[in-house]
Formats: C-alpha cells, sequence, structure tokens
C-alpha cells in the first residue's frame, strides 16, 4: 500500500494550524476507538499508527517544515530503519489522556506493544512493552567491562483502581451527557439543511465514564510508576552503539503475559587521549629534540595507567610505534589489540648563541664553533 500524504491521512488542509491539527487527530483516535479495534485489532493498529505517524510529523514544527520541502524523505531519519514505530510517538500523552482510562483501550493498545501498560478484565494474556535505555560509559569500559545499575521505570495500570482511576475501580458512572458514547451530536436546522456537528463531550472529556471518586493511590490518572534498579553486565570488548539485551526486564505483560525485555545501548564517551579504531588504541605523544635524535625512553599514558615506551636514536617525527596488547580485549577473547602512538618531536623554539655554534659543528652546518662537544640543550629540554 503506497504512504498515503500526512494531510490526506489527518484530513486537513496544508494550511492547518496546530490546533486544526490536534482536533484532526483526537477524531480521528476515538473513531477508531478500540470498541473497533476489538473486532479487528490488526487493522486498527495499522490505522492508528498510520494517523499517529502523520500527527508525530504534523504537530512538530521542525519536522513538518521538513516534510513540506522534502516530503517523506524529509523526515525518514527521524524514525528507525523500519519507519515509523511507536517508540518514535511522543504525543502518548495525548491519547492516554483522550483514551488512556478506558481499561479496554490499555488492554487492547497494550497487545500491540505501546509503551504503556494493560490491565483490566478483559481476557489475555498480552506481553509487555519493550523498554529501551541508554548508558554512557567511559571508554575503560571497554576494556575492563563495566556493572553499571541502570533505573528503569515501569509504568503500568494502578493495582488499586485497575487502571480506572476511580476508587476500587467501581466509582465511576457512564456520563449522562454522551449516554458513555465520548462525543455528542448536536443538530441544528437552517432553513432545509440540517448541520450535524459531531464534538468531543464537554461533561467527560470524550471518555465516556466519569470519576466519581478518585482513586487516592493514583490520584486519579489510573497509572503507577516504579522503578527498578538493575546491575548490567558490561562484558570487556564491547563496541560502541552495542545493545545489551535483558530478557524479563521491560514493561510487565497483562494478565499473566510475559515482560518485555529490556534494551540497553551503550555508548562510549569518546576521549580527548585515545581514539579507537576496532581493537587497536590511538594516541600521541611529544618527545624533546634530544630523545629524538639520541634514543631513550618516555612514559605514554595508556588506557589503564602508563607504560614505558622506548625511543630509538634518530627517530623520525610522527613515527609510529606499536605497545603490544594495550588495546582493547577482542569480544568474548582473552587477545588484546595494540596501543599506537604517534611520536611527535619537540623543537626548541629559541637557542643560546653557544647552542647554535655547537649545533652547526655536530650537524655539520659549517661554523667556527669551539671543539668541545656539548649537548646542553638537551638538558633545557627534557
Ligand atoms: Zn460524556
Ligand atoms: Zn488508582
Amino acid at each position: 500500500m503506497a504512504k498515503r500524504d500526512y494531510y490526506e491521512v489527518l484530513g486537513v488542509p496544508k494550511t492547518a494550524t496546530e490546533d486544526d491539527i490536534r482536533q484532526a487527530y483526537r477524531r480521528l483516535a476515538r473513531q477508531y476507538h478500540p470498541d473497533v479495534a476489538k473486532e479487528n485489532p490488526k487493522a486498527a493498529e495499522e490505522k492508528f499508527k498510520e494517523f499517529s505517524e502523520a500527527y508525530e510529523v504534523l504537530a512538530d514544527a521542525d519536522k513538518r517544515q521538513k516534510y513540506d520541502q522534502l516530503g517523506f524523505a524529509g523526515v525518514e531519519t527521524d524514525f528507525g530503519p523500519g519507519g515509523f514505530n511507536w517508540q518514535n510517538f511522543t504525543h502518548m500523552g495525548d491519547l492516554e489522556d483522550l483514551l488512556g482510562a478506558s481499561p479496554l483501550f490499555q488492554q487492547v493498545f497494550a497487545g500491540f506493544g505501546m509503551p504503556f501498560g494493560g490491565g483490566g478484565r478483559m481476557a489475555g494474556p498480552y506481553r509487555g512493552s519493550d523498554v529501551e535505555l541508554t548508558i554512557r560509559l567511559p571508554l575503560l569500559a571497554a576494556v575492563q567491562g563495566a556493572h553499571p545499575t541502570v533505573e528503569v521505570p515501569h509504568t503500568g495500570p494502578c493495582a488499586d483502581c485497575h487502571g480506572t482511576g476511580a476508587r476500587n475501580g467501581t466509582a465511576l458512572e457512564t456520563c449522562s451527557e454522551c449516554r458513555g458514547e465520548g462525543q455528542v451530536r448536536r443538530v441544528q436546522n437552517r432553513g432545509y439543511t440540517q448541520l450535524i456537528t459531531i464534538a468531543e463531550c464537554p461533561r467527560c472529556h470524550g471518555l465516556g465514564q466519569r470519576v466519581l471518586e478518585k482513586c487516592p493511590t493514583c490520584g486519579g490518572n489510573g497509572r503507577t510508576t516504579t522503578v527498578e534498579r538493575i546491575e548490567l553486565t558490561v562484558p570487556p570488548g564491547v563496541d560502541d552503539g552495542s545493545v545489551l539485551r535483558v530478557p524479563g526486564h521491560g514493561t510487565v505483560g497483562v494478565r499473566g503475559g510475559r515482560a518485555g525485555d529490556l534494551f540497553v545501548q551503550v555508548i562510549l564517551e569518546p576521549s580527548a587521549d585515545f581514539h579507537r579504531e576496532g581493537t587497536d588504541l590511538f594516541s600521541e605523544t611529544t618527545v624533546p629534540l634530544s630523545v629524538a635524535l639520541l634514543g631513550g625512553e618516555v612514559e605514554v599514558a595508556t588506557i589503564e595507567g602508563r607504560a614505558a615506551l622506548k625511543i630509538p636514536a634518530g627517530t623520525q617525527p610522527e613515527t609510529q610505534f606499536r605497545l603490544r596488547a594495550k588495546g582493547f580485549p577482542r569480544f568474548r577473547g582473552s587477545s588484546r589489540g595494540d596501543q599506537i602512538v604517534t611520536v611527535h618531536v619537540e623543537v626548541p623554539r629559541s637557542l643560546s648563541g653557544h647552542e647554535k655554534e655547537l649545533l652547526r659543528e655536530a650537524l655539520g652546518a659549517g661554523s667556527s664553533a669551539p671543539s668541545k662537544r656539548d649537548w646542553s640543550f638537551r638538558r633545557r629540554s627534557s
């Protein structure tokens, strides 16, 4: 099926205001209410996804501009490689405000893998949705491994009110204004024409039900959030951008459904001193001219501390030396890559007349220098 134009999907003109777009979205969300979804949840999800994607783009001034200029190509990168999914949807709050208090809605959409829990009385079970997190670790973690602790918020239906927001889940009444429909129809007769408008019920704000007494546990919003602390095991050799999967620590399942999984993406903090390429580590060091000329040993920083580096006499500027096994571990292996050190040579900025004479003599530049060899400049710079 060809992708439909976002404006067409929402049924709004290109000139639509932010408010028009929001209204259009709410109208569609009500139209494809889970009471409809119950019959054919797969088709309803497709529909919901289609107009939620359109809303995601058009409700955001920046994304909308890119879409207006470049079409779908302009917003492609805002979503994952598989295109729009519920993880990309940033207006879940709107949807929950609109429909979230309906237990039926929560059950049906928990099954869609939407990022909030389900609950209620309908037969399940539904698997909980996956949770994605990102952690930032120092580069050293890729050498030694790490055990960072992450906090995973689990938002689910309030156990005390079964997600209804009403005390004990029972202090509810069907809205008398709309008789549970959530919308009101007004018919106006103007001469021969009949004008029918359908609007959100002002009494229950489209929910169809009214809470008589709020649930004290969740304050009436039907959901509670608990935070789970999990210690992760990051293996040595982990790559920047790797994703660790922790089974069963996503959103809890509904009615015995298994929990979703937790996915943690590892971002390795870039280091000013080291640059990583595969299992090799690149660094730089500067040695005095005397060391480059005569040879010597210098200390260089490694990712775990310091190591001695032998500089042979006559070392040219920008020569690269290899420190064996000071790089990154090969994943799940015991061997390690190397550290490659680029050596810069520090050339003294000024020399005394005496030093100049000595150098002219030593390097054969021709002069009337004294005969005694004295590499005193070496002491100055090392
Ligand atoms: Zn109502
Ligand atoms: Zn509650």
